[in-house]
């Protein structure tokens, strides 16, 4: 299926590994210039050189921390009239509800809920008027079933969810839509931290971390950036413009519930 994106920019957040990269991979293949974002230069410009190499589309590249001030600004200047934003950074750490205090909370809603809300109010203007635009932000399936370690995440991603729940039906008349991908376990960084976090909490292997993990998973086994990618494309896609405020949810059927 050809998305009909060919031509378009997009910014993709926190890109250079993981389910960012199978995003800007899958945009990249559908012909669609990018600008990358990662914290590290090193491994940001490697994926950006191997997305160039392979698909021949414009890629730059700003090396920043997205959820400073600093590093908003820089992307936002760098993705001045992009077509498409997907929104990603870091999930906050794991813990027990009773660590936190405010600082923490602070961290977590920077990241994870005030970062793409700020790149939602500086990019998605533009977008409306032109008469399209798309923006994808990744969160994660505890918004629909809370993750007992990963309090801060809960909490950040269902504010954001708030968020978009209410502005995606505001700019929808415009051709923007905003929509939400809720990965459940994928095999990235992240998932191995996870697994080695439970590691070294039950006292068992990582490999046996993951063989548990998979039990929990209908599908048995973890999920893939390219499969995940492939979904951001989708909704990034001219196919997609009635999806509208949606929470996708990308699990192999963990989360247990019929809606
Ligand atoms: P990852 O740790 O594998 O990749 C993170 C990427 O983001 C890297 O490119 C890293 O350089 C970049 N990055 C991280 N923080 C950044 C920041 N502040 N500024 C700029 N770049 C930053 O993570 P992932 O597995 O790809 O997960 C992406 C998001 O999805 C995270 O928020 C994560 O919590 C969430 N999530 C992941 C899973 C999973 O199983 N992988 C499940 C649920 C939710």
């Amino acid at each position: 299926m050809d998305l009909g994106i060919k031509g378009k920019k997009a910014l993709i957040c926190a890109s250079s590994k993981g389910l960012g990269l199978g995003c800007a991979r899958a945009l990249a293949a559908e012909g669609v210039d990018l600008v990358m974002n990662a914290r590290g230069v090193e491994a940001l410009e490697a994926s950006a050189a191997a997305i160039r190499d392979e698909f021949g589309v414009n890629v730059e590249t700003v090396a920043c921390d997205v959820s400073t001030a600093d590093g908003q600004a820089a992307l936002i200047a760098a993705a001045e009239g992009v077509d498409i934003l997907v929104n990603n950074a870091g999930g906050p750490p794991p813990g027990m509800w009773t660590d936190w205090d405010r600082d923490d909370f602070i961290k977590a809603l920077d990241a994870n809920m005030l970062t793409p809300i700020t790149l939602i109010k500086a990019l998605v203007p533009a977008m409306m008027e032109r008469g399209w635009g798309r923006v994808v932000n990744i969160t994660s399936q505890s918004v629909k079933a809370p993750i007992p370690v990963l309090g801060l995440s809960n909490s950040a991603r269902a504010g954001l969810t708030g968020y978009v729940a209410g502005t995606s039906r505001q700019v929808a008349g415009s051709g923007v839509t905003i929509n939400n991908l809720l990965p459940g376990i994928h095999a990235t960084d992240r998932a191995a931290a996870l697994d080695a976090g439970v590691s070294k909490q039950q006292g068992i292997s990582v490999d046996d971390a993951k063989v548990n993990r998979c039990k929990t998973i209908p599908a048995g086994r973890y999920g893939t950036a390219e499969e995940f990618g492939s979904t951001c494309a989708f909704l990034c896609s001219q196919h997609a413009g009635f999806i509208v405020g949606q929470n996708v949810l990308l699990d192999g059927g963990g989360v247990n519930s019929t809606m």
